[in-house]
């Protein structure tokens, strides 16, 4: 991995000093240097570096000016910066803690403090990178369906439930379709599980086919998944519906496995739209989708869109 160092110090020679010292320990490929805090800003906007040093008194943005607009930056506050300072500044010293300088080194340097200062932040920010990419590998995983690679249920409540906070708020319309694979336990009966999995998967990737790219497709659980269609009211949402049953009619699932000729299926749809219909909350709107798809399942191969007439029936 390339390692990145931006040095900034008013005097050119200090630079010229500090990058030969470290390229004789070979510690980085590329050297970036400022003059002062408003260029290192400048080059922080377009480049990416693992650590930076920094002198304090320098023209136009000095050293303290420039550590805490970097530590209230979310992108940059995580790197090491390393102050310069001159022996016996103690205030300088401290001030520059407080605002969150990570370390010091005192002007005139010794070479192989410097370098060991270095190699030390350099570690820490290795460190640094790794958790945040498995915080952010955990984050996904945390959301994502195993299986099928769409959202999760969890995902799911969470995206619905904002999406009618923000209908509610701004009068706009948002619409929710459960969806579930009718008579999915034969299939399991007769193919296997394995086979079962693949025809979930295949179905996942006709949902996401078939919708927008802002709608949001989950696997709500077992054969089960749900869509949320910000701003599409009930027949907009039918005409989609009416897309999907088409689409996975016409579809032969799990086609070139031990199968030559794949598996047929249906499915039935429940949808329900706000403010089309009376809803009190993300909840509810669940619970109407879900009386929708009950009716659905009645015929199987069918679409329902909630109702109050539907409401009466329950
Ligand atoms: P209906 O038309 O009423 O929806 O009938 P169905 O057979 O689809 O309904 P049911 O809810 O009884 O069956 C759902 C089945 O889905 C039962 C369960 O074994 C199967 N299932 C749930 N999760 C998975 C999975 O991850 N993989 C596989 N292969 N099957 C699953
Ligand atoms: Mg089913």
């Amino acid at each position: 991995m390339e390692k990145r160092i931006l040095i900034i110090d008013d005097s050119e020679q200090t630079r010229k000093n500090l990058i030969e010292i470290l390229k004789n320990a070979r510690l980085f490929n590329v050297y970036l240097e400022a003059e002062d805090g408003i260029e290192a800003f400048r080059i922080l906007s377009k480049e990416k570096v693992d650590i930076i040093i920094s002198d304090v008194i320098m023209p136009r943005m000095d050293g303290f000016k420039f550590l805490s607009l970097i530590k209230k930056d979310r992108e940059l506050k995580d790197i090491p910066v390393v102050m310069l300072t001159i022996r016996g500044e103690i205030i300088d010293k401290i001030r520059g803690l407080e605002i969150g300088a990570d370390d010091y080194i005192i002007k005139p340097f010794n070479a192989d403090e410097l370098v060991a200062k270095v190699k030390v932040f350099l570690r820490i920010k290795a460190l640094q990178d790794d958790l945040k990419s498995k915080n952010l590998e955990l984050e996904k995983l945390s959301v994502i369906d195993h299986l099928t690679q769409l959202f999760n249920r969890r995902y799911f409540y969470d995206c619905l439930r904002k999406e009618f906070k923000r209908s509610e708020r701004y009068n706009l319309k948002v619409s929710c379709m459960l969806i579930d694979i009718d008579f999915f336990k034969n299939i399991n009966d007769t193919h296997g599980h394995l086979i079962g999995d693949l025809v979930l998967r295949e179905l996942g990737m006709i949902l996401v086919g078939s919708v927008r790219e802002h709608d949001t497709v989950a696997r709500y659980g077992g054969d089960e998944f749900a869509v949320i269609l910000p701003q599409k009211n009930g027949e907009g949402s039918k005409v989609v519906a009416n897309r999907i049953t088409k689409t996975v009619e016409s579809y032969q699932f799990a086609k070139n496995t031990e199968l030559k000729e794949g598996i047929k299926i249906t499915v039935s749809i429940g949808i329900v739209t706000y403010p089309e219909q009376k809803i009190a909350n993300y909840e509810e709107m669940i619970k109407f989708a879900d009386d929708a798809l009950y009716s659905a399942k009645a015929k199987r191969n069918s679409i329902c869109i909630y109702n109050d007439d539907l409401k009466k029936e329950r």
